[in-house]
């Protein structure tokens, strides 16, 4: 595993013991502004409903079974099943309908296999150019991509093709969006540096911007430390967020010297907006105070003790005190958590959060501080034992009868 990929992996904000299961991602109504982003796309129908040349499903009446299997895999696409429809667009392209291109390339789209889908809807562009709806998509992947110069290249040949006035409207809200990008990378925010991977909204460009100016200061008055450079901010649709950094599903937000966060649907929800800017914020600061030899448990401990509302203690217990669990070793904990078994993950998280409980606890955010400077020149164990006097075994120990005994943490942040 390259080491890149072991940091990315060590630094995922992650929470996700405590996520609930599958939200339901609701999009308030944005006003008149990007208002289709609200719709769920159709790549058979362009918008205001225009049909199109060819009717795939009159034309393909001949071949029963292909015209089945297209049907079956529209049917699975609004149903919000993509990966189950490509195996019938397949079907369907095999059958001779062409149009299932368009079926397969927006499977892939909504599977956040952008590349995959800009392929074959490229390769349709060759012979089906005529189609709006093959520019339709395009624009639609293009978009989702934060690509938004090319988007509207390839809208513009739909309105070539078969104007519409919510196309229209469409490109005009995208050049608008456009303009605004290039205004706020510039004087955003004081202390971050914020870049767009995606059509990230007014308002939620605003909101990240003021959850992490707030973590600057909460986190700051923390641990006594304030970057005097910006610091890189990504944000991403949340397609393009999995589909750039790679992560896992259940990861919130990511940082590996970039702070990398979903922010498309993250409007809806707020308050974990907001907890997941400090937690990948925090781990900016361990790196700026710490330099790049902070291990796992501490850049996750730190990271989750600071978050605006922090990890409740009864999941830490439940997690580490369930029956038949062995608290990790200060070696396994050592480890980087990339490389921990899949069961050994979450106990690492529950583990990393209760032993920096116990040590903010005990010794303070100004020792925690002196620990994270002292990891510049020093090993981890020696500057552990500089701030506390104490080996990280003896911490678990210390924390976990704690949290045997007691009810409520110590460490209450200010
Ligand atoms: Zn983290």
């Amino acid at each position: 595993m390259s080491r890149g990929l072991i940091v990315i992996l060590l630094l995922l904000g992650v929470l996700w013991l405590l996520a609930p299961p599958a939200r339901q991602k609701e999009r308030p109504p944005q006003g008149d502004r990007m208002g289709f982003l609200n719709e769920k796309f159709d790549p058979f129908v362009l918008p205001g409903g225009a049909g199109s040349t060819v009717d795939p499903i009159a034309r393909a009446d001949a071949d029963t079974e292909a015209a089945d299997a297209l049907r079956e895999g529209q049917r699975l696409l609004q149903a919000g099943n993509p990966g189950a429809a490509v195996a019938m667009f397949e079907k369907a392209a095999a059958g001779g309908i062409w149009e299932a291109a368009l079926g397969l390339a927006e499977s892939y789209r909504e599977s956040r296999e952008s590349d995959l889908a800009l392929e074959i809807i490229h390769e349709a562009a060759i012979d089906h150019g005529d189609d709006p709806r093959v520019w339709m998509l395009m624009g639609e992947i293009y978009f989702g991509k934060g690509e938004f110069a090319l988007a509207i290249d390839a809208w513009e040949t739909v309105m070539k093709l078969r104007p519409t006035p919510e196309l229209a409207d469409r490109i005009r809200q995208t050049q608008v969006e456009m303009n605004l990008r290039d205004r706020y990378r510039d004087d955003l925010s004081r202390h971050f540096a914020p870049r767009f991977e995606g059509p990230v909204l007014d308002r939620t460009v605003h909101d990240v911007a003021k959850a992490l100016e707030d973590a600057y200061l909460a986190v700051g008055l923390e641990l006594g430390y304030y970057p005097t450079e910006r610091t890189e901010v990504v944000l991403y649709t949340e397609e393009s967020f999995y589909d750039v950094t790679r992560a896992p599903s259940w990861a919130e937000g990511v940082y590996d010297g970039v702070i990398r966060l979903p922010a498309v649907g993250a409007e809806s929800d707020l308050d974990t907006l907001r907890r997941v800017a400090v937690h990948e914020y925090a781990h900016a600061v361990v790196t700026g105070l710490a330099g790049e030899k902070a291990p796992s448990w501490v850049q996750e401990g730190v990271a989750m003790n600071m978050e605006s509302v922090p990890p409740p203690y009864t999941w830490a217990r439940d997690t580490l005190l369930a029956e038949d669990v062995v608290p990790l070793t200060a070696e396994e904990l050592g480890t980087p958590f990339g490389g921990l078994a899949e069961e050994q993950v979450s106990l690492a998280y529950a583990e990393s959060y209760v032993v920096f409980q116990y040590l903010l606890a005990h010794y303070g955010t100004y020792k925690v501080h002196d620990m994270l400077r002292a990891m510049n020149d020093e090993s981890v164990e020696d500057a552990m034992d500089r701030a506390f006097d104490i080996d990280l075994q003896t911490a678990i120990d210390l924390s976990m009868q704690e949290l045997r005994s007691k009810e409520t943490p110590g460490w209450q942040r200010s």
